[in-house]
């Protein structure tokens, strides 16, 4: 390991590892520092992307594919389940070694990996970050880097330290649970979300497949109602009600910030990726693709402006995301204030307008368009999704 470097990454999942992989494929000397003993350990993800979004940057693989779904269905709060028609294919990986991968796949490109490196603070001068403070195998170091790239998760300091406000608003933080059971009967190619106020009040209750007699099975929902009922305690219930023998083998928690990417994103020569620039999909809470783009734009950028020798030039990161995803996320975050308050009834007219629709309109767009035929008052949901 040098003393300086042109970037470093803070934190190797999926979005830190593809920032270094782009940063070092356009000519940066790239480090990347992971405070975990193992990349992609401990896994704390549903592990559920689509085949679009991982072959942008990954040839799917058996070794990291745990199951292939090419439907999903949704179940109402009265039980009924209506199943769209989806064009493409879902996987539900093993994170363990999906995120090892792209870790490799940065190293390919020539960027340095050291785990087991905690970063503690960056270094400054007169407020321009000139790299990093790090404990490496109990030993504390000084790296410098010219670009510090910020991938360290939902909890990154990184941000903070830099003067970036990654404040997530209470509402906009999902708390979720997951636990991986084996044992149990499921659909090898569905994936099944469970909606309610019963089971998952103002989010959702996902059971992933995870190859034969295993399925990820978890919840999200807001904190603020995880308050009188946490997360843990409705999948609890759940889990004894439909899945009463099945052993546990993975329990997990966490939070998912389902918000709007954070206002800035670059500043003071430190950019900001995936969850801990807030990219997640703020309707589904999916963030391994959306961040991977993330990482991918941010280590474009970062070599950019080394080359050019112009880190002003760092800004064209927040525009090329903006343009890219972010301002998708705006819109898919007023749909999720809009849903977020969809009484039982409205689900469940939903569904059943949904399940009497043919099949070649079976769509999310067409069992939404239906609902809205037969009940007019949904409208007022649905424009609130428009008007801010
Ligand atoms: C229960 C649950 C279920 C989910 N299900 C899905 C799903 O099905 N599909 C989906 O797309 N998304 C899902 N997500 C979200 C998804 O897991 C995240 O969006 C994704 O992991 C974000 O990737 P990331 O690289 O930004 O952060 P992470 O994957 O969290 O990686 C951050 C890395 O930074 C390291 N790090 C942190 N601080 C430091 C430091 N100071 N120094 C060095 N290293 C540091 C961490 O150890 C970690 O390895 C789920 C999340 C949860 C909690």
């Amino acid at each position: 390991m040098n003393d300086s470097y042109d970037v470093i990454v803070v934190g190797a999942g999926p979005a830190g590892s593809t920032a270094a992989r782009f940063a070092a494929a356009g000519g940066a000397s790239v480090l990347m520092l992971e405070k975990d003993r193992d990349v992609g350990y401990p896994v704390r993800c549903g592990e559920a992307v689509s085949h679009e979004g991982v072959v942008q940057f990954i040839e799917p693989d058996d070794r990291w594919i745990a199951a292939r779904c090419n439907r999903f269905r949704l179940i109402s709060p009265s039980g009924q389940s209506v199943i769209p028609r989806l064009d493409g294919l879902a996987y539900v990986l093993e994170r363990r070694i999906f995120d090892y991968e792209l870790a490799k796949l940065a190293v390919k490109e020539g960027a340095e990996v050291v785990t087991k490196a905690y970063v503690y603070d960056l270094m400054k001068n007169n407020g321009t970050v000139e790299g990093v403070r790090a404990t490496i195998k109990d030993r504390k170091v000084e790296i410098k880097g010219k670009v510090v790239i910020g991938a360290d998760g939902v909890e990154s300091r990184v941000g903070k330290w830099a003067g970036i406000d990654t404040t997530t608003h209470i509402r906009d933080m999902e708390s979720c649970a997951q636990f991986t059971l084996s044992g149990v009967k499921v659909d090898e190619d569905i994936l099944d979300f469970y909606f309610g106020e019963a089971v998952a009040p103002g989010g959702y209750l996902w059971v992933f497949p995870k190859g034969k007699d295993s399925a990820n099975v978890g919840i999200g929902i807001s904190v603020e109602l995880a308050k009188q009922k946490s997360a843990v305690r409705y999948l609890e219930e759940f889990v004894d009600r439909m899945y009463p023998r099945a052993a546990i083998l993975t329990r997990i928690a966490g939070g998912v910030p389902c918000a709007k990417t954070c206002d800035e994103v670059v500043k003071n020569n430190v950019l900001l990726v995936g969850d801990a620039a807030h990219q997640v999909n703020p309707v589904s809470g999916g963030g391994i693709i959306s961040g991977m783009i993330g990482g991918m734009i941010a280590g474009q950028v970062a070599a950019e402006a080394v080359q050019k020798h112009d880190l002003a030039h760092l800004v064209e990161y927040g525009k090329r995301w903006q343009k890219r995803l972010g301002w998708r996320h705006e819109v898919f975050y007023r749909i999720k204030e809009a849903i977020s308050d969809f009484s039982d009834e409205t689900l469940n007219n939903l569904c059943e307008s949904g399940s009497r629709l043919p099949d070649e309109k079976r769509t999310v767009g067409g069992i939404f368009r239906t609902a809205l035929w037969n009940r007019p008052s949904m409208l007022i949901d649905v424009a609130k999704v428009f008007i801010s």
